[in-house]
């Protein structure tokens, strides 16, 4: 496709996302199964649907305030103080955001001066590297292995920092690996922040998905409140990808900074989305623990199997995903990714697109139903026995 001259020199340069086109290609086939998608197969509990569908009963139609309800920022508040052990006060500490998309945009925009640094531990979620782009950043990966199951270590910090290094970006469970750091792990990041003067975007958008351990927010850690955006939301926990809302929480002067972008850009989440969370975290944390425990039995099965059929695993210990190795198979990610969707009819999303230390290996969501798995590892273990042929 030719490109506009009239785009901007930032956009023109940015790739189309690599996810798309397999989905593209998946969506005009049939009786494919899909492992593609990075979303909860579950609906929404009916509990806050039903709080949304009376907000707009009652004709509460209109824009909230521009860091949303009070009543919901109380809430997220509360929430994120039980649970997590980190204190925000609602009133100026919490916004909430059109998605964890939006609070990942604003963050960077309201932190990022022209050509500052920012660090990326890869493989990760698709937008980072290009929202720090177009704040007018530079994104710096660092690559974390797979042998030492893709997590961050201080090491690979110390290694990328310059003098324009400004900020890390620190996601816990991870998309796509599932890897989650322990509270240790964390704070020996915790101490290269600090020694280094670097603000922290801790993308904690599947926080409610840890399976293994009590899941620890970087924020709560000593002395790291004061550098950190704390970034999450309803989608995956709460299975609302659609509603799109999400949350940001940091020190009043970071949030105020982040308000002023959000409220010429945005002005506020949609009103009625903000009835149907205020419902799910008063009564819906039940549900959220059905989910999770219904990840964990699929995460269990899925994984197990995908060892034993040759596509070797490391046990993730959160979000919804597995990231097998197919290197025994001797194609790249891409040739994986497209032989088994063309010859099984199974769509996995090929690991380079969450960047290059993503090669090697696909991301598999296992968030569908037992037999759906089922039936797709059944597939890929046909796919797995004639590529060992
Ligand atoms: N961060 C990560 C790590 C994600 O995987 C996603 C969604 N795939 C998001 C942020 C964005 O989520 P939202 O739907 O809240 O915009």
């Amino acid at each position: 496709m030719t490109q506009s001259k009239y785009l901007s020199d930032t956009v023109s340069a940015l790739k189309p996302s690599g996810i798309r086109k397999f989905f593209d290609l998946a969506a005009s086939m049939e009786g494919v199964i899909s492992l593609g998608v990075g979303e909860p197969d579950f609906v929404t509990s009916w509990n806050v649907r039903e709080a949304c569908i009376l907000s707009l009963e009652q004709g509460f139609t209109s824009y909230t305030a521009n860091a949303g309800l009070l009543e919901l920022r109380q809430e997220i508040s509360e929430y994120l103080h039980g649970k997590f052990d980190v204190g925000y006060r609602a009133e100026d500490e919490v916004i909430v955001t059109v998605g964890a998309s939006q609070a990942l945009d604003i963050a960077l925009r309201a932190i990022v001066n022209p050509l500052d640094e920012v660090l990326i531990p890869e493989p990760c979620f698709v937008s980072y590297a290009p929202l720090v782009s177009l704040a007018g950043g530079v994104p710096v990966p660092l690559h974390t292995r797979a042998d030492d199951h893709f997590k961050l270590r201080p090491q690979l910090i110390e290694e990328a920092l310059t003098e324009r290094t400004k900020a890390l970006l620190l996601c816990s469970p991870s998309n796509p690996t599932g890897a989650v750091l322990s509270k240790h792990e964390l704070q020996l990041i915790a101490e290269q922040a600090e020694m280094h003067d670097l603000v922290v975007l801790a993308d904690e958008i599947y926080a409610e998905l840890t399976y293994d351990e009590v899941y620890t927010s970087f924020p709560s850690l000593s002395g790291m409140r004061e550098r950190t955006i704390l970034i999450s939301g309803f989608s995956k926990g709460f299975a609302m990808t659609g509603w799109r809302l999400g949350f940001i929480a940091a020190p009043a002067e970071l949030s105020g900074a982040m308000l002023k972008i959000h409220q010429y850009s945005m002005m506020c989440a949609p009103t009625m989305a903000q009835y149907g969370a205020i419902e799910a975290l008063k009564n819906g944390m039940q549900d959220v623990e059905q989910m999770k425990k219904s990840y964990r039995r699929r995460r269990n099965f899925f994984v197990e199997t995908l060892n034993e059929i040759g596509l070797s695993c490391h046990l993730p210990g959160g979000a919804f995903y597995a990231f097998p190795s197919i290197k025994e198979t001797g194609l790249s990610s891409e040739e994986f990714a497209e032989k088994l969707l063309i010859e099984q009819k199974v769509a996995v999303v090929p690991g380079n697109v969450f960047g290059e230390s993503g090669e090697g290996f696909v991301r598999c969501s296992y968030a569908s139903s037992l037999e759906q798995l089922q039936e797709a590892l059944r597939r890929m273990a046909v796919f797995m026995e004639k590529a060992s042929k």
